[in-house]
């Protein structure tokens, strides 16, 4: 639903003007800060926002489901999506799989006027920038170092190899957010979910 439609009071004509354009913000930040949890909340409580749904070549976690948390594709199919300029950024993170963002969705749903957020590593939001110019980068911070690891440890996700390759990466990630537009610290979800969604054109109202 773009906000014209919303049928919960917004009280603007749909698209009236023809210039009300949604916003694409990123979301990025280092590994366990909790980004996939801010944008889980943004997707249950702002059905309005379009969350963006990667392509990815890592294998799907217990209770991750196909087109909701990802599309799950192979190599083969991965590389036809890059061929066929399909995404709008698209990495490799953590040494390991291949993530990427696919376009047409986005394009289709900011020219309705919807908002997307997009929920991905720093080189992608790096592309984003590129290709994108006026998305708005948003960096989310751990309150502590030690409660990163803390996140980490305690999701149980990763073993011991994983969680240190992971926390060399956070380490180097957590340099670049000076290039960010807003930095968010994710010390309450629901804080930090608000802050984000504030950043979204008439998706707050
Ligand atoms: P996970 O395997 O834990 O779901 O995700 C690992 C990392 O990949 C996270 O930092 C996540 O933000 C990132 N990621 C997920 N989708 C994309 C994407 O489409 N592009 C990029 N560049 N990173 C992504």
């Amino acid at each position: 639903r773009h906000p014209g439609s919303s049928g919960q009071g917004d009280p603007r004509p749909p698209e009236s003007s023809g210039q009300v354009r949604g916003a694409l913000v990123v979301l990025a930040g280092p590994t366990a800060v909790g980004k996939g949890t801010v944008a889980a909340h943004i997707r249950a409580h702002h059905p309005e926002v379009l969350l963006s749904v990667s392509a990815t070549t890592r294998k799907p976690r217990p209770g991750e489901v196909e087109a909701v948390n990802y599309y799950f594709v192979d190599d083969a199919e991965f590389d036809r999506m890059i061929e066929h300029s399909e995404f709008l950024e698209w990495a490799t993170v953590h040494n390991a799989s291949r993530y990427g963002t696919p376009k047409a969705p986005i394009i289709a749903a900011l020219e309705r006027g919807r908002s997307v957020l997009l929920e991905i590593d720093i080189q992608g939001a790096r592309q984003v920038r590129q290709a994108f110019p006026e998305a708005r980068l948003v960096f989310l911070l751990p309150p502590t170092w030690d409660e990163l690891v803390r996140r980490l440890v305690g999701r149980g996700t990763e073993d011991a190899e994983e969680r240190e390759r992971r926390l060399a990466t956070a380490r180097v990630e957590l340099a670049a957010q000076d290039e960010f537009d807003y930095r968010v610290v994710n010390s309450d979800v629901e804080t930090a979910a608000q802050e984000v969604v504030h950043l979204m054109p008439a998706a707050h109202s």
